[in-house]
């Protein structure tokens, strides 16, 4: 028995998604930029599949340039932003604390070149307070990027009040939807959001591809120099396959929201109700605001790496908050950010479902967190002082 519960990490790839790919590996394997018609044939498919991501986004195709990914769209976009905002003598962008590396270490980045930062916090239920956003702009605000879901927690963000805010004052709002692309609804135009990122493998679409809009109007800057190729800002022969498979999974996951959303929901405050039945522990994040596979918890004694190693011994699939696959052990940043302390942070799960994970599946995770975390505090020195009070519970 295997049961993948970590969909936020990257997601298997949908029948669907994997037979689009392949006529335009066998057939048509054209480069758009051919003049012949074996290339003429890939420019169409390359348009279609840009149309089809508007038409789900609710832009225009001109808007929408094709990445390797969310970190590339993530870097894109705020390198745009920033370099607009230096030729205006705007070099202040706002951001909040617990956003995805490929946003914060951009950010750093521009840092050092003399941009200020202001990240904003996220409170305990981690969701940025929409006052904060209007209270931190200035007249040299360039740049409001702020996540849609966040990647560990799940907690949702008022993007839409965030993004009138920012076209109230004039400033350009980015936000990173890669949680949120195909699992919630987005309109990029009634949202007020002027870019924004998403990658196709977090919505059962193919690794190593995304998509950035960016309202039309806004100079994108290049990342990756090169040939004319994505209106002359993106060099590099596109990846046809994926994008056209991309775009597939796209309308896909969009069509399925309602029906997704209702099913994901269900599992998901089951999974909460039963783990929280577990004493010493805790959530993390907004208990309804959160996307509807996440579930995030902290159990107290427990480190973080024992609990996942011993749940994929049981089958189970997960994550941790922290930083387990960087090899520091360095607590989770966003779960500092809603203010857990740090033995707390240690110990977090992280389970992430998709349509493809089942009630019972969810019955037998609840089980086997139950039997490890038992198991792991049984061993655990610091639950004996827990227990025998030479230590005092934090929860
Ligand atoms: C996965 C993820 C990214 C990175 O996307 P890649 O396509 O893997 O580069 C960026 N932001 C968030 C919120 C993510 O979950």
């Amino acid at each position: 028995m295997q049961i993948y519960a970590d969909n936020a990490a990257t997601t298997k790839m949908s029948d669907l998604a994997i037979e689009t790919m392949l006529p335009f590996m066998k057939d048509t394997y054209g480069n758009p930029s051919s003049l012949h018609s074996v290339g003429q044939e890939a420019a169409e498919v390359l348009m279609a599949a840009r149309e089809k991501m508007a038409k789900y986004l609710g832009c225009e195709a001109r808007e929408i340039y094709f990445t390797s990914g969310g970190s590339e769209a993530d870097n894109q976009a705020i390198v745009s932003a920033a370099n607009r905002g230096e030729r205006k003598g705007k070099k202040h962008i706002i951001s909040t604390a617990f956003e995805h590396h490929a946003v914060l270490h951009t950010l750093k980045k521009l840092e050092k070149q003399g941009f200020e930062i202001t990240l904003l916090p996220v409170g305990e239920k981690g969701i940025v307070n929409p006052e904060d956003v209007k209270n931190a702009i200035k007249e040299e605000t360039c740049l409001v990027s702020v996540m849609y879901a966040n990647n560990e927690i799940g907690t949702i963000q008022p993007i839409e009040e965030i993004g009138k805010i920012c076209a109230d004052s004039g400033v350009i709002f980015h936000t990173d939807a890669v949680q949120a692309a195909g699992h919630l609804k987005i309109n990029v135009k009634e949202q007020n959001i002027d870019m924004l990122s998403l990658s196709a493998h977090k919505f059962h679409g193919p690794k190593g591809v995304g998509a950035l809009y960016v309202k039309s109007g806004i100079v994108v800057s290049n990342i990756i120099e090169g040939g004319a190729q994505e209106r002359g800002k993106r060099g590099g022969t596109e990846n046809i396959p994926a994008i056209v498979s991309m775009a597939a999974a796209f309308e896909d996951a969009c069509l399925k929201i309602d029906e997704n959303s209702k099913k994901l929901t269900k599992m998901r405050d089951r999974l909460i109700e039963g783990l929280s039945k577990i004493p010493h522990s805790i959530l993390n994040g907004d208990a309804k605001k959160r996307l509807p596979g996440n579930v995030n918890m902290c159990f107290e004694g427990i480190e973080g790496e024992s609990l996942l190693l011993m749940l994929d011994m049981h089958g189970v699939c997960a994550s941790s908050g922290s930083a387990c696959t960087s090899g520091s052990l360095d607590p989770s940043h966003v779960l500092l950010a809603i203010g857990r302390v740090h033995e707390i942070a240690h110990g977090s799960l992280r389970l992430s479902l998709s349509e493809y994970n089942t009630e019972e599946e969810v019955e037998l995770i609840i089980k086997a967190v139950d039997e490890v975390v038992g198991y792991l505090r049984n061993m655990s020195p610091v639950w004996r002082d827990l227990m025998e009070g030479r230590r005092t519970h934090v929860i």
